[in-house]
């Protein structure tokens, strides 16, 4: 599949796909456009965003393609051998899952706008950009210039590899770039924002290099943090293969707390190359992308992430004490304070992630897998580290996921994890998996114990107020 992604008219937010596809056998074929997106478990029918959709054979005659579904046309080719599918899709929202064109910058995620012809999923796949005079693409690792000028093409392994490359095109891109052995990590900036790049380099580059040191290597050759600063408040990330998109705000906010903003979602995001695109549950193993992918493990995926976020930058000491306790303090205050009562366990609050996952709750009925699940991957780091004598901790339980799942690309089962965490601890640990996992009782006490270890306290005040404290004794 070849795809042309331009804007007719930038200023009226849509942007024109053409799509050609090429080697076609039978008389039909049927195109399909993702219903969600990988970092984000619900339905979000990217399809409603598409204004007007028609398909040609290779003598420029319309074809009949009709939805057979809200977002999957057949399409009767009477037995051309090559097609091409002409539509538009409105991007008028800035979020870092989303697409968006102006005048000046051109977001694209393909999830949200790319179709895939069945049977073609995993043939690879390119992307032709016209980029005007100073236009810059942030992103990609593999793109070759055109004879024409302006004309880039992007290479992508597959059509799941071009859904996982988000990339930007501006002229006012601010770039540099960081190694780590011999990867290559690049820090693109977008928005009214002036990095210091001295100061974003040294911390960048002290984490990254904690969080290699947990696997023993980095999973890609290359990586981009895709960083938009915005005018508004914001705060969102998404994690991809080889990039993350974050999307910051506002520009006008302090710069300290807009820098640890930074660096607690960088921290977070750069996790995830690891942890769930390439330590894959076993359901997301691969995409889906026409329906619901249901899994369990979203408290690994996430949950853990979260915790290693902070804690990568504790280590590493870009984070002061102050500064950990406080990211420590926030989640437990998120947890206590709005799901401590939950009906809901971790694991059936990832399977409905698809159903109200990002949405508020109704009252004391689901738990968060990021705030939950950093609380029972922080018990389990220091269950492991007190029966260990503080030899191993979860570190060694991720490397074995990486070494046994990641690394090998096999997906993971529940009873997988489990497994390798009871490998790690030298014991059974069906209490922890009953109790943090499948339960749903109160953590509170059961952190506090573990706490202990770390002189620190968790306490509800006569208010109800949550705080964290260090112990006097
Ligand atoms: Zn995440």
């Amino acid at each position: 599949m070849h795809y042309k992604i331009y804007s007719k008219e930038r200023t009226s937010h849509f942007i024109d796909v053409e799509c050609f596809i090429d080697n076609l056998t039978g008389d039909k074929v049927e195109l399909q456009l993702p219903a969600w997106r990988p970092g984000r478990y619900e339905l979000q029918n990217f399809a409603k965003n598409i204004q007007t959709f028609e398909v040609f054979d290779e003598s420029g005659e319309k074809l009949s393609a009709r939805k057979i579904a809200k977002d999957r046309w057949e399409v009767l080719t009477h037995g051309a051998k090559s097609i091409v599918a002409r539509y538009n899709y409105f991007a008028q929202i800035i979020n870092a899952g989303s697409s968006y064109i102006d005048e000046h910058t051109f977001y694209v995620n393909p999830v949200n706008l790319c179709i895939y012809a069945e049977g073609k999923i995993n043939e690879s796949c390119t992307v032709e950009l016209h980029l005007r005079e100073k236009e810059k693409i942030a992103g990609i690792n593999n793109i070759s210039s055109s004879q024409e000028k302006g004309t880039h093409l992007l290479h992508f392994d597959d059509f799941y590899h071009l859904a996982d490359s988000p990339f930007i095109v501006s002229p006012t891109l601010k770039h540099d770039f960081y190694k780590v052995g011999k990867v290559k990590f690049h820090l693109w900036f977008e928005g009214n924002f002036q990095p210091d790049f001295k100061r974003i380099k040294a911390d960048f580059k002290k984490f990254t290099q904690e969080q290699i040191n947990v696997f023993g290597e980095f999973p890609e050759k290359e990586y981009h943090f895709l960083t938009w600063i915005l005018p508004v408040p914001y705060y969102h990330g998404v994690e991809h293969r080889s990039s993350t998109m974050q999307v910051l705000g506002p520009d006008s906010q302090n710069f300290e707390e807009l820098y640890i903003d930074l660096l607690g979602l960088a921290s977070h995001e750069l996790f995830h190359t690891w942890n769930i695109c390439k330590i894959r549950p076993i359901e997301l193993l691969p995409y889906d992308f026409t329906k619901e992918n249901y899994f369990q493990t979203c408290f690994v995926a996430e949950g853990v992430t979260t915790y290693y976020g902070d804690l990568m930058l504790s280590r590493s000491k870009v984070f002061d004490e102050t500064q950990y306790l406080k990211e420590l303090e926030a989640c437990f205050k998120r947890h206590f304070d709005h799901a401590d009562k939950a009906s809901q366990s971790l694991v059936e609050s990832s399977w409905d992630l698809w159903l109200d996952g990002y949405n508020p709750s109704i009252p004391d009925r689901k738990v968060s897998v990021y705030h939950k699940g950093a609380i029972a991957a922080q018990i389990l780091d220091l269950h492991i580290r007190k029966v260990s004598s503080h030899t191993l901790s979860l570190d060694d339980v991720m490397k074995l996921m990486w070494e046994q799942f990641g690394k090998p690309f096999k997906g993971y089962t529940m009873e997988d994890y489990q497994l390798i965490c009871e490998e790690i601890a030298n014991e059974k640990l069906d209490w922890y998996f009953d109790v943090c996992i499948k339960g749903n009782e109160s953590l509170f006490d059961l952190l506090n114990r573990y706490l202990q270890l770390l002189g620190l306290e968790v306490i509800r005040n006569e208010e109800g107020i949550i705080s964290l404290s260090k112990t006097t004794n």
